[in-house]
């Protein structure tokens, strides 16, 4: 991920964090957040958020703050199926409402009056309030208000029977939410049209709402949507004779059941029953009975109580316990003019199994006409088939064959409709399923590709890496050659040094540090045949030199030697090279000593030598030498011209010794 990336994900996440509760408080802009936190609260018991809505609204002067806290109030005593407080609750907060000017607050207290009136049956009293709702929806340009109106109307019209104005209703309803985003109410449309269409038969419909109302529910995360998504997969699974199904839905929904959704809990524990009874798994069914026998008379609705109870009374026909089940049947009964007419339906058909179980077939008969004309004004399919069911078994037992025969004609035709909708409903899972594996496709190919990326990134990095790699060899490598190539440069130098050092002792002689014999003849050689111009070769032999080691000792000689070789050297010009020819014999020789005649030059050599005694320990000896010079002027032969300086010596000694010879000739000295 580059940078880029990196702070535009930043920047979205930051100005989520900052739109998020902008967005919740503007859904109703006058709401405190501390009431609205409570009212989403679903995680404490509805007693428990209705003594602290009672708490907060006591502790508050804010005239708003009260009038939000007392709807919060109203509500929880709802869930608590107050329900009578909860209207009384409600009123007082539309009266503060309309007196504090807070339309928000009205519109949110009247969906609470209207869900709870429809809930009980009382059709006229939600109508007039439907009819308030009405009035803001159209008076105000609020898409959300438009929205949850349209939803209860359709709550008023399914309670009434009237499925198809129902269905039309939430779909108008869903896609209001849809486009303001709200998708856990989008969800709940869905499961309200997904059970509209599971009631009338169309399973395939349903299957498919149910299923997108899950994915959206779970999607927000919200709890309650996503138990009731899965309730109503659980119920329909239950319609299409699948229990085993039927009861892993219910089994898992319980599982988002929080604690203030007593309500859901009761309906789930409900169908939970029917289920086991069904798979005769009876300890469970018995389990569930009682859960839900017991949060219905805790604080159960008159609807929750109506399913509770027939539930349980089906149960104890299962288990041939005709009496029990006839207690139950009347428990149910006496909710049955708080209840809608579906309720109402269960409760008489529960009182027909009871009257056919006591085969009391006569007055089962007779009600059970009735029952399925109502059923079939209602358009409820499932109530339909399970009635026809009894109603043919009470024919036969009744002896009357014939319309035994046409009901069960009947029972198989709708259960031939209804068995079109199976295989529907086949098709549409094999699509769903299909699609699903066609998404997985998609995916891995996606991931595939996000493979291939990263594989590039990869190998980019692998290249970096081996370019890095491999510059550092190279750089190692230079390292140990430049290290190589300076041990080799030491080396060499060392080698040098000591060929130098070696080359030196070699050429030079150890007493006078002169050039020695080798390294006179080799440069007298050299300078022969290259110089253009004159060469001049001198001998030079100290006089009488033995009688000094004779007289003063072999080291006095040496000291001797060594001061003539420096007497001498000072005097030759630069130029010049002295040699120790050999003994006490010298050598110089002298390439084109213009200015200064080499005659004039061994003069002063041999003056120098002479000048004063060599002091030596407490003596100074007297010393003299004797010079042959000459000079070549063409010629390269070196044998020739030593020969003709070492005949001048000869004759410089036989003329009287510390004297110059040049050339042949006597030289005088001095
Ligand atoms: P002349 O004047 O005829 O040259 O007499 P001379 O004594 O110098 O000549 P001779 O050749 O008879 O003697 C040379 C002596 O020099 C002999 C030798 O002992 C001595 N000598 C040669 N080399 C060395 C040396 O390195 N050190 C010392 N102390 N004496 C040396
Ligand atoms: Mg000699
Ligand atoms: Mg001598």
């Amino acid at each position: 991920m580059d940078v880029g990336t990196l702070l535009r994900r930043g920047l979205a996440v930051v100005l989520l964090c900052v739109a998020l509760p902008v967005v919740a408080a503007t859904a109703n802009p006058s709401e405190p957040a501390a009431i609205a936190a409570l009212r989403a609260d679903q995680s404490r018991t509805a007693a428990q958020l209705e003594a602290e809505a009672s708490r907060l609204r006591a502790g508050s002067q804010d005239p708003k703050f009260r009038a939000w806290a007392t709807l919060a109030e109203a509500e929880a005593a709802n869930d608590q199926e107050h329900a009578e407080a909860a209207l009384a609750g409600l009123d007082q907060a539309i009266a503060q409402a309309d007196a504090l000017k807070l339309p928000d607050l009205r519109f949110e207290a009247l969906i609470r009056l209207s869900t709870i009136l429809v809930n009980r049956g009382r059709s006229k009293e939600t109508e007039a309030v439907l009819k308030q709702m009405q009035a803001m929806v159209e008076a105000g340009d609020n898409p959300r208000w438009r929205a949850q109106w349209l939803h209860e109307r359709g709550v008023l019209e399914r309670k009434q029977g009237r499925f198809e104005e129902a269905r039309s209703l939430f779909l108008q309803a869903r896609s209001l939410f849809h486009a303001t985003g709200d998708a856990v109410a989008e969800a709940r449309e869905l499961n309200s049209i997904g059970n509209l269409d599971g009631r009338t038969g169309r399973f395939s419909d349903a299957v498919a709402m149910h299923g997108d109302a899950l994915a959206m529910a779970r999607k927000a995360g919200d709890k309650a949507e996503t138990a009731r998504s899965l309730r109503m997969l659980g119920v329909l699974y239950r319609n299409l004779d699948d229990e085993e199904l039927a009861s892993r839905y219910l089994l898992e929904a319980l599982s988002y059941v929080e604690e203030r959704n007593r309500r859901e809990a009761i309906a789930l524990h409900g169908e939970l029953i029917g289920a086991f009874t069904r798979l005769e798994k009876l300890p469970e069914a018995e389990h569930h009975g009682q859960q839900a026998v017991r949060l219905a008379e805790l604080s159960g609705s008159h609807p929750n109580k109506v399913n509770a109870f027939t539930r349980v009374a089906e149960l104890r026909l299962l288990q041939g316990r005709i009496d029990e089940a006839e207690q139950w049947v009347e428990r149910a009964n006496a909710s049955y003019d708080h209840v809608a007419v579906r309720d109402k339906t269960l409760v008489r058909i529960s009182r027909l199994r009871v009257l056919a179980a006591r085969n009391n077939t006569a007055q089962a008969l007779k009600e059970a006409d009735v029952v399925l004309a109502d059923v079939r004004d209602l358009g409820d399919r499932i109530l339909e088939r399970s009635l026809l069911d009894l109603l043919s078994e009470l024919q036969l037992r009744a002896g009357d064959a014939a319309s035994a025969f046409a009901t069960r004609k009947a029972h198989q035709q709708l259960d031939k409709e209804l068995a079109i909708d199976v295989a529907a409903r086949r098709i549409a899972l094999l699509e769903s399923s299909l699609e699903r594996e066609r998404t997985e496709a998609e995916r891995q190919l996606l991931q595939r590709d996000n493979d291939i990326q990263a594989l590039r990134l990869n190998r980019q990095r692998v290249i970096a890496i081996a370019l890095l790699a491999g510059l550092a060899l190279v750089l190692a490598g230079a390292a140990l050659l430049y290290a190589r190539y300076r041990s080799a440069l030491r080396l060499r130098n060392e080698l040098r040094a000591s060929r130098d050092a070696l080359e030196r002792v070699a050429n030079t002689d150890a007493l006078t540090g002169l050039a020695n014999r080798y390294a006179a003849t080799r440069a007298l050689g050299e300078r022969l045949g290259r110089v253009p111009e004159p060469l001049t070769v001198m001998l030079l032999d100290l006089d009488e030199f033995k009688r000094i080691n004779d007289s003063h000792g072999h080291q006095a000689g040496d000291a001797v030697l060594r001061e003539v070789a420096t007497r001498m050297r000072a005097v030759l010009p630069p130029g010049a090279l002295l040699g120790r020819w050999g003994g006490e014999e010298f050598i110089a020789i002298l390439e084109g000593a213009a200015g200064r005649e080499p005659g004039a030059i061994a003069e002063a050599l041999r003056a120098a030598v002479a000048a004063a005694p060599v002091p030596f320990e407490s003596k100074a000896i007297p010393i003299t030498v004797s010079i042959g010079v000459a000079t070549a002027f063409s010629t390269d032969d070196m044998d020739a011209l030593l020969a003709e300086a070492d005949e001048a010596l000869y004759r410089a000694k036989n003329s009287g010794r510390n004297r110059v010879v040049y050339g042949g000739s006597p030289v005088p000295a001095g």
